[in-house]
């Protein structure tokens, strides 16, 4: 039998991540295939190392990707540091802070977990308290977590395991180039991000970041494989990190000027991150937060307009996700349903014990712009009329273009007075 040519149909996506990703970067990645030591190649890797500090706002030496999603990078960081029997704190605010527990489990780390409500953050003082008291050799804590989305604060908190000898791993998935991370200032040690979401690119790799300290550990835990090492090189087996793909003292020497073999290099998707990132930096990180914060803040007075109501605390709200509590009696996957077949924009559910309470809308990436959000506010409450529910009529989207016009007036306001 011969199956039809693939077709895709076109979306608008609104969920916290897969993200629309930007049309320039699908075409680098549809380029042709180079070899992973090709000089052309490696010199791509090269700038793409250069780009990833900038983009990550760090003055780390080693900033590249992992292949595989986020969760290879994350699971990366902490399984070539966790040692069995390592003490690991994990604070965690969603459910994401359970998947670093896992994955520090996984590793043979003692793990103890600390958590606070869905919809809620930590005082800094909860988390420092336990760092001075039970010591532990790493603390692993999600920045932004979608489940919830809320972000935490964390400079306190790195500057406790600073001074407590910690280890400090961040999950900045969700944040990065979307928000403010700032990895040195906030004693960050090693931090992961993911392509699907702010950075507008397919997933498949985890950018990460780490410093001295981490690359400390990675010295003492290196085994090169035996099939490629010299007699010079260590072949320790005591303390060697358990996985191949995910060691990343072995990554590491594919990512020096050594070019130590490895895996095979997924080329094309280095490609698609190198035009992610280039294209982040000539928006500039500044200008890129603030077309986070205006189209948020018009979504929000969107939703507020309809008169849905936004979950959790609003100190601590993730600009880069809304939370929506689902009005009572609604049915929240029939909603994205109709979303979906009639109008072509997805937006997520959610997980856990906030199944069928909210609905996440994110705003990342190329994907959070004014059309997007304006078409999100004009169809969820198009949807809810035809779904029989309650909203402010024609209110949701007036609000969010009144959003628009403020910051337009405030903008031309500031040019004229600068
Ligand atoms: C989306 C997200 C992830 C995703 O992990 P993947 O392996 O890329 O699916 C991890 N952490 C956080 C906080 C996220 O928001």
């Amino acid at each position: 039998m011969m199956e039809k040519p693939l077709t895709i149909p076109p979306r608008t996506i609104m969920t916290p991540g897969p993200v629309e990703a930007e049309p320039s970067v699908l075409r680098a990645m549809s380029s042709s295939v180079l070899g992973q030591f090709d000089p052309d190649f490696t010199a791509i890797m090269n700038d793409v190392m250069t780009m990833l500090r900038e983009v990550l706002q760090t003055e780390n030496h080693w900033a590249f990707p992992v292949d595989g999603t986020s969760r290879a990078g994350i699971e990366a960081m902490l399984g070539s540091i966790i040692e069995d029997g390592d003490k690991v704190l994990v604070p965690g605010f969603g459910r994401f802070g359970y998947l670093l527990k896992e994955i520090c489990e996984r590793v043979g780390g003692d793990v103890k977990l600390i958590t606070c409500d869905w919809g809620e953050v930590f005082e800094e003082d909860e988390v420092t308290q336990v760092i001075r008291d039970w010591k532990p050799k790493v603390v692993a804590m999600v920045h932004g977590d979608t489940s919830t989305g809320r972000v935490h604060p964390l400079k306190a908190i790195g500057h406790a395991c600073r001074e407590n000898d910690a280890l400090f791993i961040v999950d900045a998935v969700a944040t990065v180039a979307g928000m403010d991370v700032l990895p040195d200032e906030w004693y960050i040690d090693g931090l992961i991000t993911g392509t699907q979401k702010c950075l507008s690119i397919p997933s498949g790799l985890a950018p990460l970041t780490y410093n001295h300290r981490i690359e400390a550990v990675l010295q003492e835990r290196k085994s090169v494989e035996e099939g490629i090492a010299s007699s010079e090189d260590p072949r320790g087996m005591d303390r060697r990190v358990r996985s191949n793909y995910l060691d990343l003292s072995q990554l590491q020497d594919y990512w020096s000027p050594k070019r130590l073999n490895h895996h095979t290099e997924a080329t094309s998707m280095i490609y698609g991150l190198y035009e992610g990132l280039r294209v982040i930096l000539e928006e500039t990180l500044p200008a890129r937060f603030a077309r986070h914060k205006e189209n948020e803040a018009a979504l929000v007075a969107g939703i507020e307009g309809m008169g849905l109501e936004l979950f959790g605390d609003p100190a601590a709200k993730l600009t880069t996700v809304t939370c929506v509590k689902i009005p009572p009696g609604v049915d929240g996957d029939a909603v994205r349903k109709q979303l979906l077949d009639d109008f072509g924009i997805e937006i997520a559910s959610s997980f856990g014990p906030l199944h069928g309470k909210i609905w996440r809308i994110g705003t990342m990436g190329y994907s959070c712009q004014k059309r997007n959000v304006l078409a999100v506010l004009n169809a969820l409450e198009s949807v809810l009329i035809w779904q029989g529910v309650t909203v402010t009529r024609g209110n949701g989207v007036q609000a969010a273009l009144s959003v628009y016009q403020n910051q337009s007036k405030t903008a031309a306001k500031s040019l004229l007075s600068s």
